[in-house]
């Protein structure tokens, strides 16, 4: 099978689909078409995908390949490279149906590996939870750099200085990973989520759990979630937490927010009014902007500044890493192929597969998900 790595074409997009590593492992049995210059920016040249295995190609090679494996979903230039019937793989955006449908249009069979389910046996192929690990630790990198004191607590002969305090709002993979970073920086952290199971992990890194009371049945059964993902809480308990919040946000120097629900707009948890009070200089990573934010002050792609704090709407952190965020993303692709390529190298849809159910967004011509 030809195998295409095309370069990515979306601004700020810095990751590419393939390494080396991943090339050298398919290149056995494939014949890989990487496009030239598809891993400069994640400091990967050319001829180490040579060495590898690969050919060195245009773009319209590389997407005129059997198989396409993309980090984003293809624009319409790039779509109309593809032939029908082409296998896309890649991080499509399984909510957006605009966009499958468009995909499907093309008649490529897709798919969109955000949509694995949150199974043990998909761990390794699992996209979400590889880039969300990097961009909680580059967001808390882009808090100290911003911020215009120390994170951890020093004592010097000219006086000391107190420790950063860190407040997390979500704390999935994102916000577990950065309670870690800005706990090794020295920072004292405390931490919001609406599921249970994160008090304990909380705990565990040596972060502090602001709780929030379930106070109904229904309260209770909503932040059991769906699927390891959390359910839109009922306003009144979103109410308590916000006010819990407004008074934890006033003593913070910096807070990370990673709050997402799947499918829907980012919850709000920061209001202006809790801006309003927060401390001068004081810094807010939104790590929700792209699905609208978890605080209505950030602006998506800007460091804005709002009564005296800085809010960064960084919308692609992952890409920020773009060497290591490249290494996991090519290793969860590589993973996932194992699925879809059978032992004499053909590609194969097995339906009866639940992973390969999920991620199957479109094929011949039609979206498979709404
Ligand atoms: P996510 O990116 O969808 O959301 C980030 C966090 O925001 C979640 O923890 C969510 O509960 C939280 N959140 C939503 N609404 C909130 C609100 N109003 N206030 C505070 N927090 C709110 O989540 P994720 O990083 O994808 O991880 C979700 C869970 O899935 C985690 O517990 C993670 O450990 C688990 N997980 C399991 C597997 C597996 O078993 N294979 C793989 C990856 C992740």
């Amino acid at each position: 099978m030809r195998i295409g790595i095309p370069a990515e074409t979306r601004p700020g997009e810095t990751r590419v689909a393939a390494t080396p590593e991943t090339v050298k492992k398919l290149a056995a049995r494939h014949q890989l078409l990487v496009q030239a210059g598809a891993g400069v920016r994640a400091s990967i040249p050319d001829a180490a995908y040579e060495a590898a295995g690969a050919s060195i190609v245009d773009a319209a090679t590389a997407f005129g390949a059997d198989m396409v494996l993309k980090v984003r979903s293809p624009d319409s230039a790039e779509r109309a490279q593809m032939r029908p019937g082409t296998v896309l793989v890649g991080m499509l955006n399984p909510f957006d149906a605009d966009n499958l449908a468009l995909l499907a249009a093309a008649g490529l069979s897709a798919f969109a590996l955000e949509a694995a389910p949150r199974i043990t046996r998909a761990q390794s192929m699992d996209v979400l939870s590889s880039q969300a690990n990097i961009a909680g630790y580059k967001a808390v990198m882009l808090a100290a750099n911003t911020y215009g004191r120390f994170m951890p607590m020093l004592m010097t002969a000219a006086g000391t200085v107190k420790a950063a305090r860190v407040l997390i709002m979500g704390v999935g993979v994102a916000g577990l990973q950065a309670i870690a970073t800005a706990k090794r920086l020295g920072a004292v952290i405390e931490a919001s989520d609406v599921r249970p199971p994160v008090k304990e992990q909380v705990e565990s890194l040596g972060a502090k759990f602001i709780d929030v009371p379930y106070v109904t049945d229904e309260e209770r059964e909503i932040a059991k979630g769906a699927g390891g993902y959390a359910r839109p809480m009922p306003a009144d308990w979103m109410r308590r937490q916000a006010e819990l919040v407004h008074e934890r946000a006033r003593q913070a120097d910096i807070i990370i927010t990673t709050a997402l629900i799947p499918g829907r707009k980012a919850p709000l948890l920061i209001s202006e009014e809790t801006v309003r009070a927060m401390k001068p200089g004081s810094v807010i990573v939104d790590m929700a902007i792209e699905q609208g934010g978890n605080c209505p002050l950030t602006e998506l792609d800007r460091t804005v500044v709002k009564h005296g704090v800085h809010i960064i709407g960084e919308p692609n952190l992952a890409a920020m890493v773009p060497a290591d965020a490249s290494a996991l993303y090519a290793r969860n692709v590589l993973d996932f192929l194992k699925l879809v390529i059978d032992k004499e190298d053909k590609f194969v849809i097995d339906r009866e597969d639940e992973i390969v159910r999920a991620t199957l967004v479109c094929a011949d011509g039609a979206v498979l998900r709404t």
